[in-house]
């Protein structure tokens, strides 16, 4: 290891530095953003720093010639853009053994700039030992991807009990186990969640701490995830986080394979869903699992294509958690008329021509027959329809009842977000048909004027950007 990450003391002094553009510029954001005095040298004379009025207590715009300045009491010099001016403040520095980095110039710096994850108490730097800043930034944004945006919060919350938990509990292997459950239970949870009045009472609950440090079994809980309508990377930061946290995923059917590769491999699954043709094991039975799961200490996640809360029982399930009560939480996910939406280019609303959304479900014609269709009249709703393949003929019937023309822009769009997906567009009269040209469901139907923006249905492969051709690269490097 040539460079030691260590972490500097920014209340020490301030911090001389120097350069031009928009490197300079760039720097003076990130050391201005860590709290750091600065007194700034623009060598080119633009002294436009785009600093904010807050700024001017921390940040001293400096005059004189940076190679004389009087540099008592400076804790480090930093050179960008500086040119030549950068490696004869790097001899000045290191002669008087101040600590210098001059950028993209390894010879001359004495210390480099890690990326950054600030999480407020909780920081990482990410170093490559001066070599590719490219690599370090990636590796960056898989911990950023990893660590929850409150982890700072937790370290703080932690922080604030330490000592008077540390005085209840003698033992120190006590005390970490003490913490660990904490941190992995409902109060880490609590906490990570933004509620920190909840997470707060719960702790000051524990009446004999070295007690709960000692209990077996660690508490469980049960995440209720959206997975979105198939492409893994439409998971949200929070989804996978719970993939990757959880002992036992409850799953439905529809979840996609590529979803289910991004769980941790020792994790438990379970599919509980209903497949076209198989009954599934049944609500009661899937929320007495979950709650088995999580009485015995696991952290289970039931995983749900789509949304928890659209279509998919998740009201259900919360009650029957609720009733048990086992702690639990919500992750949204995108739901399969929004992933068709996008990936068809089909706006749901367009100024002046669409200016509500109806998502309703149609499973069988009886549903349909149930349905009320003459909230359905108004040709500025763009209507999205779940589970219609089947019921197509009653939902056109439906929808001609309400008075909607035979006109009306219809699209059947199949396997949404996924490799495979497919779409057939025409009008309201034709939806038996379109139907019939898609292969296989799961599909959503979107009726309304709006489908007349649809792109092409020969969706093109996105091309990829200059970023995205890194990243698959070192990707596949790793
Ligand atoms: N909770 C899910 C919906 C579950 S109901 C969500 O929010 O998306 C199941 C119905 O969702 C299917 O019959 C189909 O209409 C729709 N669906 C789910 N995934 C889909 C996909 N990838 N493409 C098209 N429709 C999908």
């Amino acid at each position: 290891m040539r460079f030691l990450p260590v972490f500097l003391d920014l209340k020490a002094g301030p911090v001389v530095l120097i350069g031009a553009g928009e490197l300079l510029r760039a720097k003076l954001r990130v050391l201005a953003a860590a709290g750091a005095r600065l007194r700034v040298h623009a060598i080119d004379g633009n002294q436009d720093l785009g600093l904010s009025s807050g700024d001017a207590e921390r940040i001293e715009i400096a005059s004189g010639d940076p190679l004389t300045a009087d540099l008592s009491g400076v804790i480090a010099i930093v050179c960008a853009g500086a040119g030549d001016v950068g490696v004869a403040m790097s001899v000045r520095a290191k002669a008087l053994g101040l600590p210098v980095n001059v950028m993209d110039d390894l010879e001359h710096s004495s210390f480099i700039f890690p990326a950054i994850v600030d999480r407020g108490d909780v920081v990482v730097a990410v170093g490559t030992g001066g070599t590719s800043p490219v690599v370090a930034r990636r590796v960056r944004e898989k911990i950023e991807a990893l660590l929850p945006a409150r982890i700072g919060e937790l370290a703080e919350f932690i922080g604030r009990f330490r000592k008077s938990v540390n005085e209840r509990i003698a033992e120190f292997p006590l005390r970490r186990r003490f913490w660990e459950r904490v941190i992995d239970g409902p109060i880490g949870a609590a906490v990570l969640a933004g509620r920190k009045g909840e997470a707060d009472a719960s702790l000051k609950a524990i009446s004999d701490p070295a007690e709960f440090a000692r209990a077996d079994k660690p508490e469980g809980s049960v995440a209720l995830v959206g997975a979105g309508p198939g492409d893994p990377d439409l998971l949200t930061i929070k989804a996978l986080r719970a993939l990757q946290d959880a002992d036992i995923v409850f799953h439905d059917e529809l979840v996609s394979s590529e979803i289910l590769d991004r769980i941790r491999r020792d994790t438990t699954r379970v599919p509980v869903g209903r497949r076209v043709g198989k009954p599934g094991i049944g609500q009661d039975a899937i929320n007495k699992r979950m709650i088995e799961a999580a009485q015995a200490g696991q952290r289970v996640v039931r995983l749900k294509g789509g949304d928890p809360f659209v279509f998919g029982r998740g009201g259900e399930e919360v009650e029957a958690l609720r009733a048990a009560g086992i702690a639990y939480s919500i992750i949204p996910g995108i739901t399969a008329g929004l992933g068709g939406a996008a990936d068809f280019e089909v706006p749901l609303t367009y100024r002046h021509e669409a200016t509500r959304i109806t998502f309703l479900t149609a499973h069988k014609a009886r549903d349909a027959e149930n349905v009320d269709w003459t909230t359905l009249t108004d040709t500025r709703m763009t209507v999205v329809v779940y589970m219609g393949l089947t019921a197509a003929p009653a939902v056109r019937a439906g929808l001609f009842a309400a008075g909607r023309s035979p006109e009306t822009p219809v699209g059947v769009f199949a396997r949404v977000t996924r490799p495979d997906a497919q779409g057939a567009i025409g009008t309201l009269r034709d939806l038996p048909e379109l139907v019939r040209r898609i292969q296989g469901g799961p599909a959503i139907l979107i009726i309304g004027d709006v489908v007349r923006h649809a792109g092409s249905l020969g969706r093109q492969t996105p091309k990829k950007t200059p970023k995205q051709i890194i990243s698959d690269l070192l990707d596949a490097a790793e």
